[in-house]
């Protein structure tokens, strides 16, 4: 028998009006450059203003770009930093009807025309200080029509508007376009470390759903009374989908544009009262180093309202979290997901029975944590046959669930995809293990996985023991050939400033909490270990470094 509940579709204009009505007065408030210091380094601007403004200037956007003659599901890209202006295209682009393409700034030119070619974009929203690129965009991408500026240009370039002009050249939209839940609202390109970028397509029913279920106490904790810093950039997986769960629920947004350095984020999370901030582990040693040196100069931050840093894009090495913890009292709260996953998957939450500073709620939060509501996990072996929960079978992470994608653009990545029991789950390329409690460890990427002797090693657990030591910096671990074993690990290890220390006592100091035949066979000592568009380490870069090392 049918229900006799209302069917109605959720989109995107929800959150719009939401923003712009029962929250108009909220706070958004954005660093922008100002110019450069003496020393040549931008210098940060704070522009202030409300959601209110932000959903006024949404509408025009929307109004603006259907003027364009677009039809809807036509693609609009954005190339832009965190900033209200990026948050209005969020808001305006979905609920005009459009697709709302967000491409990493951090990609090589190239790349970002192949990706701006391959999703067929019309329109391209750019901001000023990428503006050097607009000759070689526009050379290498016939299809892209239009292209606007965000933010003052010195001067006038010929064949591209000024953003705000335009837009306050437009009245607000009217009226929503009628939108299906299930069309796309937003795209976004996986970052390619494991291969070609591939497009992942979010609907507003997606959108919708993934703010809901982000917000609660156990997931991110965003609500009304937060102020929410994304340091994570608004390109990559739409900030973990923060701007839309913080304007749903009417969370103050803000948005650090080109500032990521330590300094710039302290004092920025102390005058804004930041309660929630979320980002990648080395933005998060770049932030606990300058609160140590704060501290240690006798003039400590005052972030006593942060009461959540989210954790994400690679493992929180679980020295880092205690660290935060007992040296700061701050909080990590570890999430996992991906481009494919909206991205919240997990988040490593606490039941409350474990206490947040024992050694267990250490080791816990140091794993990606369970599940959200409506994701189901799972792992498998090499013949897709279901392992045990049991934390200790590791095998290929599979995920399902209504903001986990069921294809790519352009029907790329097939074998990503597989149906198990009757029903379709998304083979994420991560190798994990699952306990009986529900939370998932992620012990590697399938690809970075080192097999010896036809067992697997799992290089993030090797990486994170070894950055437990005081005199390492970062480290990241990786196959090196051996004629015996197939493949044996390899540390590539950057010491902190004015440390020494040797592979046999790195070896000696993680000795005990693992297998013999886990340990590295040999470190490397470097100077920096390469870093991609996302903030992970450049594995694929080092296997080519150090290909045939230790063989000649
Ligand atoms: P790409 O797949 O191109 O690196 P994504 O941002 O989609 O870009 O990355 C998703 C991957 O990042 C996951 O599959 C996982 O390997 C890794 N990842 C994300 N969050 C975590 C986490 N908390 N701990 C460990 N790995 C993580």
């Amino acid at each position: 028998m049918r229900s006799n509940m209302m069917s109605v579709p959720l989109t995107v204009p929800f959150i719009l009006e939401r923003a712009r009505t029962i929250y108009a007065g909220r706070e958004v408030v954005s660093l922008l450059p100002a110019g450069k210091d003496a020393q040549g380094q931008p210098v940060a601007q704070t522009h202030r203003t409300t959601y209110g403004e932000v959903a006024d200037r949404a509408l025009r956007l929307g109004a603006a770009l259907q003027a364009l003659g677009l039809q809807p599901g036509d693609r609009v890209a954005t190339l832009a930093v965190n900033s209200f202006r990026h948050l209005e295209a969020y808001l305006g682009v979905p609920s005009a009807g459009f697709v709302l393409h967000t491409v990493n700034i951090r990609l090589h030119p190239e790349q970002v025309a192949w990706i701006l070619n391959h999703a067929g974009d019309r329109v391209l929203l750019i901001e000023n200080v990428f503006a050097a690129m607009i000759p070689a965009i526009k050379a290498a991408c016939p299809k892209l029509e239009h292209i606007f500026v965000l933010g003052a240009l010195p001067q006038a370039l010929p064949g591209m508007g000024d953003y705000d002009t335009w837009v306050m050249g437009q009245e607000p939209l009217a009226q929503y376009p009628e939108l299906d839940e299930n069309a796309a609202a937003a795209m976004c390109y996986t970052s390619g470390t494991t291969g070609n970028p591939k497009g992942v397509l979010y609907s507003h029913r997606s959108t919708v759903l993934h703010s809901l279920v982000s917000a609660p106490k156990d997931a991110l904790n965003v609500g009304e009374a937060d102020a929410v810093l994304p340091i994570v950039p608004m390109f990559h997986v739409n900030a973990w989908g923060l701007p839309y769960t913080c304007a749903m629920y009417g969370a103050k947004q803000l948005f650090s544009g080109i500032f990521t350095d330590g300094k710039t984020l302290a004092r920025l999370m102390q005058d804004e009262g930041v309660t929630i901030t979320a980002g990648v582990p080395t933005i998060w040693m770049g932030l606990l180093n300058e609160l140590d040196r704060a501290k240690a100069d006798g003039q400590p931050y005052d972030l006593s309202k942060l009461s959540r840093i989210i954790s994400g894009g690679s493992a929180a090495p679980e020295a880092m979290i205690r660290a935060f913890q007992e040296r700061h009292d701050l909080s990590v709260l570890q999430a996992w997901g991906m481009t494919e996953t909206h991205p919240l998957g997990t988040a490593a939450s606490l039941p409350p029975e474990v206490d947040l500073r024992s050694d267990e709620g250490y080791v816990l939060r140091a794993k990606q944590g369970r599940p959200v509501p409506l994701i189901e996990l799972e792992i498998v072996d090499d013949d897709n046959n279901v392992l045990p929960h049991d934390g200790v079978s590791m095998g290929r992470l599979l995920c399902r669930g209504p903001w986990v994608t069921d294809s790519y653009f352009g029907g790329e990545g097939a074998s990503n995809f597989l149906t198990l029991n009757g029903q379709l789950w998304f083979d994420t390329g991560d190798i994990a293990t699952l306990d009986g409690r529900g939370y998932m460890h992620i012990q590697d990427r399938s690809k970075d996985l080192i097999k010896s002797g036809g067992e697997w090693i799992g290089s993030v657990e090797l990486e994170n023991a070894i950055m437990a030591h005081p005199a390492v910096a970062q480290c990241a671990v990786i196959a090196m050939d051996d004629p015996k074993w197939d493949e044996r690990p390899l540390a590539i290890v950057v010491l902190r400033p004015g440390e020494v220390t040797t592979h046999e006592q790195l070896v000696e100091f993680i000795a005990p909490r693992f297998a013999k035949w886990w340990l590295p066979d040999a470190t490397v000592f470097t100077d920096a270990l390469p870093i991609g568009a996302t903030g992970k380490f450049l594995k694929r870069e080092l296997r080519e470094e150090y290909r045939g090392y230790g063989q000649k």
